[in-house]
């Protein structure tokens, strides 16, 4: 039997050090080899990807989208305005000859698309107003596993102190450029290699007044039944250089009981302590796990919560859809620098402004972002209808699962943590067979089981079923 002791998802040294002394105990019980902690190894080519990304054209991209002026939702978008460059048609067309102009570098191998669509008047939508998301589809090259999608995404309205100012300057460098010019960064460095699996970049419109962006786009992915196995969120993420800023972390905010849950589904995960297990938690602890494995300049810092106190986001479109998806966020806001009019008072600035963003700092969580989307579309399905067999009553714990689809999964893993654990702690491959037997309670631990291609690329974990 192989165990491990997995490395922690961020550089808090006090947990750190229970999680070695942890190490250390199993190690003295002879249930662990020696210095055994190990993550995956890094992917070559995926590592020479990240080395592409650019700080400097991350900030060419923030200062582009500012210099519109405005990109509230409700702003300009008529031809005039266009040509001017002002408003947030302006924007919307920028970003689509952008996503264009990275698909000609790579042979066309994107494919850029506009979700159109008109928003009846509500609360922040004093008519009806057009709306367009933007986005850019790098197609799997296998056929099986095309259809499975990793998508990531950052809104590309803005707004200052007032939601229904169309005129006023909105700069927005941080809420959101910053999200949208990962998204752009992501596209440019990633569609110079090709996937199994679809990976799709995303800008959306509408946050500021409602989330409708999103809200369409993931209504639209439910709808056509699409496999979008996850959505990374990025929004504020401009490392703003307050003075109490970690520039060494990103939070990575997920939900535990999954907003689209159904009655059962809730009444499963009451009853067996399922509350920090939903799809979208599991691929928090995925970011975790990325992140120790690529040096991307930032760290994840996973807060088990949906979203900052009462506030929301576009990932929670995705989440209400029922698809696994996280908020990427930096460490500490300021807000004299959202939703702001650009204005001093008693020495204070105010404003969205691009001299207030670390373009190092965007730069970094780019890269934990394409490390992560390339990890996810290299990896094989995650296995399929994983079961947990509870017929017997027995301490030891069998696990069950069918072949990840679509091929190239050529063993699979069980991971396993203590209920109390905030992430997987232990590790036991199984080959290639797809049921497995440890000497480990299922009343004692979580469980879930992953597949590994022959490259060590690793799926997402699924929780398994209880089979009665
Ligand atoms: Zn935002």
């Amino acid at each position: 039997m192989r165990l491990k002791c997995f490395g922690t998802d961020h550089n808090f040294s006090e947990i750190r050090a229970r999680v070695w002394v942890q190490c250390a105990a199993l190690v003295a019980l002879g249930l662990l080899p020696a210095g055994a902690q190990e993550n995956p190894k890094p992917d070559a080519r995926i590592a020479q990807a990240l080395a592409q990304v650019s700080a400097a054209r991350i900030q060419a991209n923030i200062e582009k989208l500012v210099s519109f002026g405005t990109r509230l939702t409700l702003s300009a978008q008529d031809d005039a305005s266009i040509q001017q460059g002002r408003g947030i048609g302006a924007a919307r067309e920028w970003i689509k000859a952008e996503f264009e102009r990275y698909s000609k570098d790579c042979g066309g191998c994107l494919e850029v698309k506009a979700d159109t669509f008109v928003e009846q008047p509500a609360d922040r939508i004093p008519q009806a107003t057009q709306l367009t998301n933007v986005y850019a589809v790098l197609k799997g090259s296998d056929p099986e596993n095309a259809k499975r999608i990793v998508l990531v995404t950052g809104h590309y309205d803005s707004r200052n102190s007032d939601t229904f100012d169309a005129k006023g300057d909105a700069p927005g460098a941080n809420d959101d450029a910053s999200g949208t010019a990962v998204s752009l960064e992501c596209a440019r460095v990633l569609s110079k290699l090709k996937f199994p699996a679809t990976i799709i970049f995303l800008t959306v419109a509408g946050e500021e007044q409602g989330l409708n962006g999103s809200k369409h786009f993931a209504q639209m992915a439910k709808e056509q039944g699409w496999n979008l196995e996850a959505v990374l969120n990025n929004d504020i993420v401009g490392g703003d250089k307050s003075a109490k800023q970690d520039h060494g972390v990103v939070r990575v905010f997920s939900e535990g009981v999954p907003v689209a849950a159904d009655e059962k589904r809730l009444r499963a995960i009451r009853g067996l302590g399922g509350e920090s297990d939903s799809v979208s938690r599991e691929l928090a602890r995925y970011v975790a796990e990325v992140g120790r494995t690529y040096d991307a300049g930032v760290k994840p810092l996973l807060v088990f919560r949906l979203d900052r106190f009462l506030r929301g986001g576009d990932h929670y479109s995705f989440n209400q859809a029922g698809f696994a998806a996280v908020r990427f966020t930096e460490f500490r806001e300021d807000y004299n620098h959202q939703h702001q009019n650009i204005r001093t008072e008693k020495d204070v600035e105010y404003g969205d402004l691009p001299k207030f963003v670390n373009f190092d700092y965007i730069a970094a969580v780019a890269r934990l972002n394409a490390a992560t989307l390339a990890s996810l579309a290299s990896a094989p399905a995650p296995p399929a209808k994983g079961r947990i067999l509870t017929k017997d009553l027995e301490n030891d714990s069998t696990l069950t699962w069918e072949a990840a689809p679509g091929g190239p999964a050529v063993q699979y893993e069980v991971v396993w943590r203590a209920t109390s654990s905030a992430d997987w702690e232990h590790v036991q491959s199984c080959g290639d067979k797809t049921r497995c037997t440890l000497p480990v309670s299922k009343d004692n631990v979580i469980f879930a089981v992953r597949s590994v291609d022959k490259a060590g690329h690793r799926s997402l974990p699924v929780a398994p079923e209880p089979e009665r």
